[in-house]
């Protein structure tokens, strides 16, 4: 081999990437890992898997750039609202600009050929590559022996012959890789990111229908508490526990509202950037009805423009609390 290779692997955490990782570390190799954040997905279960692989990893934010390509994926969605395919393209995009800065050779992902049935046939891989700019220079060292040879293995930087040729949706290869590595307690396939949750890929459908110009803060806001619909389109986040309450208020922008009963303990509730005029007498209903007040009292709602500490419009409003019951069709 004429010099060291280095290649960098995005790490979703799953026992796939940490295996394709040391897949290469049984080869003369430079490896980093990188993955990713989202409101949607965090690094928590990238970086765990790097630590297991024992591979220096990092993450980075691609918030924003991620929501724009959820808004109009250019391959579609999966079952739920997770455009597999055009993220898998997006974070071999973001890890090519890495690629360049560090001067490393390749990128290589834990992607087995045919195991999912979106994203990863043979065409899906091939799509994603194209995605990427990244042409050759995705190596895929669970399945590489059943496709094409890239640049670095073409280039004898990598040996061919010691990558591996696993297909399919059995997960016994795997589990016997991981039995030869030594790995024990390693994450099971699976879960991790919230576009494929059913109920908050309802809610973040919503929220795109009403901000077609939604950012990335405004995602992270509907994660937390209940959702509910109300009219002139407005949604309202009620915070089901103390720690839902204290997030929505430290996420709470000067176009939000936040409303609190006063008098007894009860939720923080956020109206997300309403247009004017907003449905203030709905969220303060939802507050005292979601609160601790006996049914049929009058509660006294406090409301504010923004977060808490910051300067704007506030008030004050009588809403009577009503069973819970019947907020039930502004669920989202
Ligand atoms: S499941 Fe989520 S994180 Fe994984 S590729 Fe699909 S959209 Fe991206």
């Amino acid at each position: 081999m004429s010099r060291k290779a280095k290649g960098i692997g995005l790490l979703s955490g799953g026992l796939d990437s940490i295996l394709a990782v040391k897949v290469l570390q049984d080869q003369n190799v430079d490896l980093i890992g990188l993955t990713f954040v989202t409101p949607f997905f965090g690094p928590e279960q990238g970086m765990a898997a790097g630590t297991m692989a024992g591979v220096q990893t990092r993450a980075l934010d691609i918030s924003e750039v991620h929501l724009e390509m959820l808004k109009n994926p250019r391959y579609g969605y999966g079952s739920k609202l997770n455009p597999c395919i055009d993220c898998h393209g997006l974070m071999l995009r973001e890890a090519a600009k890495i690629l360049a800065r560090e001067g490393a050779d390749f990128l290589f992902t834990g992607e087995v050929l045919a195991q999912r049935p979106m994203s990863q046939r043979r065409d899906a891989l091939r799509s994603v590559e194209k995605l990427s700019g990244l042409r050759g220079r995705i190596l895929r060292p669970l399945s590489a022996k059943l496709l094409a040879p890239t640049i670095v293995e073409q280039e004898g930087l990598i040996d061919r012959s010691m990558l591996l040729a696993i297909q399919g949706r059995s997960r016994r290869p795997q589990r016997e890789l991981a039995r030869q590595y030594g790995l024990k307690d390693y994450p099971q396939p699976g879960g991790g990111c919230m576009l494929t949750d059913e109920s908050f890929a309802n809610r973040l459908r919503k929220l795109l229908e009403i901000f077609p110009e939604a950012s990335a803060a405004d995602a992270e806001i509907i994660k937390w508490g209940r959702a509910f619909l109300l009219a002139k389109d407005t949604i309202c986040m009620v915070g089901r526990n103390e720690s839902e309450n204290l997030r929505l208020e430290a996420l709470a922008r000067a176009r939000d509202i936040v409303l609190k009963a006063c008098d007894y303990p009860g939720p923080t509730s956020l109206i997300l950037a309403p247009s004017q005029p907003f449905d203030l007498e709905t969220a303060a209903s939802l507050s005292a009805s979601y609160g601790d007040a006996p049914q049929d009292t009058l509660v006294r709602i406090a409301w504010r423009a923004g977060g808490a500490g910051k300067d704007g419009a506030a008030g004050h409003l009588l809403a009577r609390s009503a069973p819970r019951q019947s907020f039930k069709n502004l669920l989202i």
